[in-house]
């Protein structure tokens, strides 16, 4: 499967960009270049995810259910999580 990126088609294969956060229980995973700018996470978790804050994703301001609630929407697959020990 290919995507457009920065007006250049581009195979999943070939993304770099991987950012990770850590909460107890999860890692977080967050790959730019697949985000569809839908917004299900900024209005899902505010507090957690705000566009323009570094960082942009603070899992600690929200819980770890609230977080899984909001990423198991993201429309895209940019948002991901892993739960640790699985
Ligand atoms: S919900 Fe997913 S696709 Fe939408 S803005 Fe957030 S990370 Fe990007």
């Amino acid at each position: 499967m290919a995507i457009l990126l920065k007006r250049k088609w581009i195979t999943k294969e070939k993304i770099m960009t991987e950012k990770k956060y850590e909460t107890e229980h999860l890692t977080i995973s967050w790959k730019p270049e697949i985000c569809q700018h839908a917004g299900k996470c900024v209005h899902g978790a505010p507090e957690v995810f705000e566009v323009g804050r570094r960082p942009w994703i603070m899992p600690e301001n929200g819980s770890e259910n609230l977080i899984k609630s909001v990423i198991d929407q993201c429309p895209s697959g940019a948002l991901s999580y892993v739960e640790k020990g699985e």
